[in-house]
């Protein structure tokens, strides 16, 4: 599906109206009202084109991919390495070989972590993350380093939200094998400078992973411009099914790395004495894997490439002013996370108020947003909170939305009062 785009209107090209018409969830009413989904850094919701996507896959089309020499088997393959084109022009690899189908970022990262770190960790090395990063992008170093006795080491955050870059230089050393770290941050909003680090990281020889999570549905990636060793991001952020992910890893370095998870789809002959493995993508696709999905996220790039990338980025920047300046005003709300650059997610606190009821009480208002640590605790601990209010906004936001929050926000503190 295309869009026709309106005329700018105050400068951005965005057809909100078409755009919510898209997502049929956005016009239900909850308890009675209009539901206000201020979450979509945890999940977004799907477009029609998505939805039709998943159905016309199990209508026509379903049968396991490859090695199929039937009519469906055939169709359905032709899906699945179609989005997977899609993919690559969209991440600007440079080869299909170079994405690879996972569940989501999670998968992703232990990926990573798992074969390059059979690869390239020994006993004493260094791996390098950041102290807004989600527990998917810690844990899986964490336990990395457990198998090999390697070193964790964190770059601090500032005070506004900033990755404190003169802290990383001064931790960076030779033994430094990985670096990983979030193009965004899910807590604060933060865009960190990717390709700043990149050159930091590479006149060490090490790998730089990207979680690019937050990154991928609000603004343009270019995996060579950013120079970046591996992205991983999730499907159901950027308006596709759960249960699909990407793992973009320069083609060079997948060369090296040796198979994750074995079995189907991955091998090139089996026998006792000896396995031998797939080509890039497949020797890191073992399984069946979530085909349907995998073409339904496609779609999806299809459809965030209709309403354009630059439209997106541009839309929720204003958003992002604007929200920030009526929130504001708020006495006793205090904004965390003030960086230079920022996606449109803002998270608070009202004084006295404990995350919790805020969101409870803006929920039964028909609000949806999202409290606690957000899978951050090492930040939330950072910030001495014990959680935190995260109003996550998109394309499919509105002005009016942000000022039925700011009102919602009046509410809560009024019955605090
Ligand atoms: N990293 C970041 C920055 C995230 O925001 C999330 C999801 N909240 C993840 C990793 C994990 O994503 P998933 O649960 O889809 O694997």
């Amino acid at each position: 599906m295309r869009l026709v785009f309106a005329t700018k209107i105050n400068n951005v090209s965005i057809d909100i109206n078409k755009v919510r018409a898209d997502f049929p969830i956005l016009s239900q009413k909850i308890y009675g009202k209009d539901l206000i989904y201020l979450d979509s850094g945890a999940t977004a919701q799907k477009p029609q084109c998505v939805i039709d996507a998943e159905t016309e896959m199990y209508t026509h089309w379903n049968s396991n991919i490859h090695r199929g020499v039937h009519f469906l088997s055939n169709q359905s393959t032709d899906r699945y390495e179609k989005s997977r084109t899609i993919i690559k022009d969209f991440l600007n690899a440079k080869s299909e070989k170079e994405v690879i189908f996972t569940s989501g970022t999670t998968a992703s990262i232990n990926l990573v972590a798992h074969s390059l770190g059979d690869f390239c960790i020994e006993k004493g090395d260094e791996i390098i993350v950041t102290e807004m990063e989600h527990h998917s992008n810690i844990v899986p170093w964490q336990l990395l380093c457990q198998r090999k006795g390697a070193v964790l080491k964190v770059i601090p955050v500032t005070d506004c939200g900033e990755l404190n870059i003169d802290a990383f230089k001064s931790i960076i050393s030779e033994r430094t094998k990985i670096v990983s770290v979030a193009h965004v941050s899910n807590t604060l909003g933060t865009i960190n400078p990717i390709n700043e680090i990149a050159q930091i990281v590479h006149n060490y020889n090490a790998y730089f992973v990207v979680d690019g999570a937050q990154g991928v549905q609000h603004g343009k990636v270019d995996v060579q411009a950013m120079d970046c060793d591996f992205y991983a991001f999730s499907g159901h952020k950027l308006y596709a099914p759960t249960g699909i992910g990407v793992l973009y890893g320069k083609e060079e370095i997948l060369e090296q790395m040796p198979p994750y998870m074995g079995g189907g789809d991955m091998i090139k002959e089996v026998s006792f004495n000896g396995t031998t493995f797939a080509e890039l993508p497949l020797k890191f696709e073992a399984g069946t894997s979530n085909y349907v999905g995998a073409y339904a996220l496609g779609e999806a790039i299809n459809y965030v490439n209709s309403v354009g990338v630059d439209n997106i980025e541009e839309y929720e920047q204003d958003l992002l002013k604007y929200a920030t300046n009526k929130l504001s005003t708020i006495d006793g709300l205090k904004i965390y996370g003030t960086a230079k650059n920022k996606v449109c997610t803002i998270s608070f606190l009202l004084d006295g108020i404990h995350h919790y009821d805020t969101g409870m009480i803006l929920d039964k208002l028909g609000i949806a947003v999202r409290t606690g640590h957000h899978c951050t605790q090492p930040l939330t601990e950072r910030f001495n909170i014990d959680g935190i209010v995260r109003a996550s906004f998109t394309f499919y936001n509105t002005k009016a939305e942000v000022d039925a929050l700011y009102d919602g926000l009046l509410k809560v503190k009024q019955m605090f009062s």
